[in-house]
């Protein structure tokens, strides 16, 4: 796996897939998307265990194949027990800037027993928006229930987000060789 970013793009789009896991436990709130639902259980594991953000982030990562979330930011690692899942998403988010593209849009599904999302995705996708800094119309959100499956006890996020470069920002050095019109 690269340890730094990678210095030639010259893509024009890029894609990033993520995906997460986490745990349904009593007595600790339940976060997704960077929201609070009310509900008896929460996500435990890694963090603040928000499912979706983790899920964001690692998309975010992939597309422009920085190291993953689990690399970035040990579980094993005391600092980031019950931190705010926004944090990695903003890192996530700089290196994505950093290498000179913006996001066009995401697409996400959840995958959770309960509780419904429906009733919360408005929330879930103006606080994306916000932390993201993209139109709530470019972040898709789904929600399933996992028939068959036998993940009653777990919430699982799957995140596609496509990466468009940016015009007038690429650092020097990484210019299209064609001069733009002016
Ligand atoms: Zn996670």
């Amino acid at each position: 796996m690269p340890n730094q970013l990678p210095t030639t793009y010259g893509q024009r789009l890029r894609i990033g897939y993520g995906w997460d896991s986490h745990e349904f436990k009593r007595g600790i709130p339940l976060k997704i998307g960077g929201v609070t639902l009310d509900h008896p259980r929460g996500l435990g594991g890694h963090s603040d265990g928000d499912v979706l953000l983790h899920a964001i982030t690692d998309a975010l990562l992939g597309a422009v194949a920085a190291p993953d979330i689990g690399s970035l930011f040990p579980p094993s690692d005391p600092q980031w027990k019950g931190a705010d899942s926004a944090v990695f998403l903003r890192e996530a988010l700089q290196r994505v800037e950093a290498a000179g593209y913006a996001i066009a849009n995401l697409d996400s599904t959840l995958i959770l027993s309960e509780p419904k999302i429906g009733p919360h995705a408005g929330a879930i996708r103006a606080r994306v928006s916000e932390l993201l800094s993209i139109p709530p119309d470019a972040i898709g959100l789904k929600a399933k229930t996992p028939e068959g499956m036998g993940t009653d006890n777990a919430a699982i996020a799957h995140v596609t987000v496509l990466l468009e470069q940016r015009r007038n920002a690429a650092p020097q050095g990484r210019r299209s060789p064609r001069k733009q019109p002016r």
